[in-house]
């Protein structure tokens, strides 16, 4: 049986484990340097660990899971990688570099059970969720990539908005963060990490009470329930009012910005009229949102969504704007590179598929 990442455990449960195998918990510190400040990839190269300990470790964990398929490198020095778990399933990572620093967009599930009608994700059912180990072990792999060009860049946003349904996998994602933003390792501030989520009530609230700290981003998508229910088959389930009502939870109990996504798909939810009923929708909360309008990447299964034109994205800016909303519009990293999330996956995926129907 394959053996889990030691990148999944947080400091304190590493001290833990080391007391529960009979070593001192000082130790886990050194430890946590070799991986997160070293980078080590291999348990004997820990050379401050005495080598009992190591031993063990090495017994019971490995440190690398995930293995490199595929890299491509867009013009404007986006990467996107594809990942290989050690059961075969190929995940996706993205790196993108802004001026503000380097952010890394991360995969929570192996495919995506909310099934909304506009993206590649949903287009393959979820097998499974990631462990902790697993979405930490996506930042590092993208981490060692740049530690070996030897420019000295760090990793310093995150993003969980690739693959899968954060608060679906809500234990995993949470230990992830705590892996990540602990000052002792990697560092990166719950202010640089921003969640999405397609909007599951239960778990936003449960997000709220919380110590997490992280932005959170809502794929709102829509201004009323029949068109969101249309685009986003989890509105039955989360319409918009309960929706609105965990946010202004949310809000209350962490005094935080917000974001809400609004994908921008042609005809659908692009006109003047939605754009003023969004404004109407955000009324008292928009001190605290911000509308981050998102221009669709078309995904070849869905060609029933046109992205809107650079006037209509343009025209929307500017009601919000009217209309006092705070918006902003997503600058599109990658666009060579099958930018769409999810895309390069499903296309690996589908065209593996057609290599052994075809017995080649
Ligand atoms: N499942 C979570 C996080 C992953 S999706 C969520 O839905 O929020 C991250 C963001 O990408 C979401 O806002 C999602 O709606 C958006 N997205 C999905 N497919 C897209 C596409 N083809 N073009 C542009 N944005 C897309
Ligand atoms: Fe899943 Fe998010 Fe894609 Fe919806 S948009 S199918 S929730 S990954």
């Amino acid at each position: 049986m394959s053996k889990p990442s030691i990148y999944g455990l947080t400091l304190d449960q590493l001290a833990a484990w080391l007391a529960e195998h009979g070593h001192k918990k000082s130790r886990a510190l050194q430890i946590w340097n070799a991986l997160y400040r070293e980078r080590v990839t291999e348990f004997s190269a820990m050379t401050e660990v005495k080598q009992e300990c190591r031993d063990l470790l090495a017994e019971h964990f490995a440190i690398e899971t995930l293995e490199e398929h595929t890299r491509q490198e867009s013009a404007d020095g986006t990467i996107k990688f594809l990942f290989r778990l050690q059961d075969g399933n190929l995940i996706e990572t993205v790196l993108m570099r802004h001026k503000f620093g380097l952010s890394v967009c991360v995969t929570t599930q192996v495919g995506c059970n909310i099934g909304c009608s506009f993206c590649a994700s949903g287009l393959l059912r979820k097998s499974r969720d990631l462990t902790s180990g697993e979405i930490v072990g996506q930042v590092m792999k993208v981490q060692l990539h740049l530690d070996r060009r030897q420019r000295d860049e760090l990793v310093t946003h995150i993003v969980v908005m690739g693959i899968g349904e954060p608060f679906d996998n809500f234990e995993h994602m949470s230990n992830f963060i705590r892996v990540i933003r602990d000052h002792k390792g990697l560092a990166i501030g719950p202010r640089h990490i921003t969640v999405s989520t397609s909007g599951l009530v239960p778990k936003i609230r449960e997000f709220a009470d919380s110590d997490l700290g992280t932005n959170l981003a809502i794929s709102l998508h829509a201004p009323n329930n029949e068109i969101r229910t249309q685009i986003m088959k989890i509105n039955r389930a989360y319409p918009i009012e309960p929706l609105m009502e965990a946010i202004d939870y949310y809000l209350e109990k962490t005094n935080r910005r917000i974001t809400l996504e609004y994908i921008l798909l042609r005809d659908i939810n692009d006109q003047p009229e939605h754009a003023l009923e969004l404004a109407q929708l955000v009324g008292s909360r928009r001190n605290l949102a911000n509308v981050n309008l998102i221009p669709y990447n078309p995904v070849d299964e869905h060609s029933q969504y046109q992205r809107s034109s650079k006037e209509t994205i343009t025209a929307f800016y500017d009601t919000l704007k009217k209309n006092n909303i705070s918006c902003s519009v997503r600058l599109e990293h990658g666009v060579d590179i099958d930018a769409a999330c999810g895309q390069l996956r499903s296309k690996q995926i589908r065209s593996e598929r057609k290599r052994v129907a075809e017995g080649n």
